[in-house]
Parts: C-alpha cells; structure tokens; sequence
C-alpha cells in the first residue's frame, strides 16, 4: 500500500512572526523556515507504518517554492522514500493544494493521504478536508490513534467530552493531531542517505491545476502590546481594583 504525506514549509515555530510595516503579511525574509509540526507528525506516522509491514512506499510531496525541497530532504530524512516538489512562487491556498494533491494521489494510487490537521502558518486547516471531498475518499480528521487492518482504516479523534473512533474505508484521507505520535529525529547518516533519494520536480501546469489566489488578504496585524502586571499588597486592593478598574466583579 502507498501512503502520501502532504509536507508544508512554514516559519520555523520557534520564530518571532513580525508583520510587515505596510501590513500586507508577515515578514519572511532572512526568517528560519522548516516542516510544519502537524506534517512531521504525518511523516513519522507514515515510516511507523512502513516499518509495521502495511505500507511499502512513502511518498512525500510539497507545494512551493524551490527552498521547499530543505523540507522534502528532511521527510527522506526521516524515513519517506521519495519526494514531489510542486514548484510554484505563487501565494498556495488550501483548494489549490488540495487539487494538485489529488491529482498526486491518482497518479500515485495512492491508499493512504496523511497530512497535517493544520499549518501554523496560516491556521487554516481546510487541505485535508478539501481533499477528501475532492476525491470522493473518506476522511478521518485530528487523527490521535490509526490503525490499517483488513483493508480498512480505524481513526480515533479527540472530539469535544472523549473520543471517537471511525472506520473508514480506503483510499483514505487522515489528517494528524499533536498525540498521534512523536516524531524522531533524522541520524546523520539517514541526512547522508536523503541527498540521494529520488526527488522529483512538477509545476501546477503539469497537473492541469490553476494556483491563482481566489482569496486576497485585506490587512495583517499584530495582537496588542499586552500590559505589565502589578503585584497587589492584599486580597482587598485586589478586589478593589477588580470592581473599580478592570470593572470584571
Ligand atoms: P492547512 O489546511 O493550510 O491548515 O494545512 C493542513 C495540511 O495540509 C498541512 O499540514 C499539510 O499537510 C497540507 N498542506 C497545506 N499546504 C501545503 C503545501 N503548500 N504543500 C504541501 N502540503 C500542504
């Protein structure tokens, strides 16, 4: 069976996001990028299951530019054994994504779709979803457990209260939640192995998707300077300042 993991480059979490001065986005240039977490979760799942015996080929694939291929290395790094770039400058949004996924997946016959439950890049958690539908797959969202037997795939999900736990017929689309696993860390040798796994190089074009943006982002901007706290000398001033100044009692 053939597992295909969606892997985005996004603003290394660890980073400070800036919002440009003219308030048209989020400041990228000299900014540390990496793999989006949820998607390294979908990378580490997919090598669990191939070293389980139920999946016999990972392959990993990235819409963006040329710099995206860093984070292809890093999924053959950890295990996938070969990686699409579908190379594009252009401003990705989930629905162009999530077509020139699928038309991935149908060259690849691919079985099982992992991706990430959301970039934190843009919090959209939309691909997935889009994707499935796209499709006509079953989907099985925020995924905390997964298991492939009997040619069916069972996904458990954190849901509001406890859990749920769906079988879901194949091909299927699984996006990731932060429990599923924890992800490893690529060993200097397998780093050395990546550089020579297959990497190839596609265009929207090639897949007949049109990438232009159907959404336009009116404005970004920064949360508000979040005040220093006071230290207060009893529990009255504290109620006092609760009623008078926060007005919150
Ligand atoms: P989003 O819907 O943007 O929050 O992204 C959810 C997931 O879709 C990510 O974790 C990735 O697995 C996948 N995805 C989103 N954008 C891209 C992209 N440009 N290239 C590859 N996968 C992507």
């Amino acid at each position: 069976m053939k597992a295909l993991v969606a892997v985005k480059r996004v603003v290394d979490y660890n980073v400070k996001v800036r919002v440009k001065p003219d308030h048209s986005g989020i400041e990228l240039a000299n900014v540390k990028m990496a793999m989006n977490p949820f998607c390294e979760i979908a990378v580490e799942e997919a090598v669990r299951l191939k070293e389980k015996g139920v999946v016999t080929e990972i392959v990993v694939v990235t819409v963006g530019p040329q710099a995206a291929q860093e984070q292809l290395r890093t999924a053959l790094a950890l295990g996938a054994d070969r990686a699409i770039l579908v190379q594009t400058d252009e401003e990705m949004q989930p629905l162009a994504v999530a077509r020139i996924l699928k038309a991935i997946a149908e060259i690849e016959q691919a079985q099982i779709m992992l991706l990430g439950k959301q970039a934190i890049d843009g919090d959209n958690n939309q691909t997935g979803q889009m994707l499935a539908a796209l499709g006509g797959w079953s989907q099985g969202t925020f995924a905390s457990v997964l298991k492939l037997e009997d040619g069916k795939a069972l996904v458990t999900r954190e849901i509001d209260g406890g859990l749920q736990t769906l079988e879901l017929s194949l091909p299927v689309v699984v996006t990731t939640d932060l429990r599923l696993n924890e992800p490893r860390f690529a060993s200097l040798p397998n780093i050395m192995k990546a550089k020579k796994k297959p990497l190839d190089i596609k265009t929207p074009v090639d897949l007949g998707v049109v990438v232009t943006p159907t959404i336009k982002t009116l404005k970004v901007e920064p949360p508000k300077e979040r005040q220093a706290g006071i230290v207060v000398k009893s529990v009255e001033e504290l109620l006092q300042r609760l009623k008078q100044e926060a007005k919150v009692i």
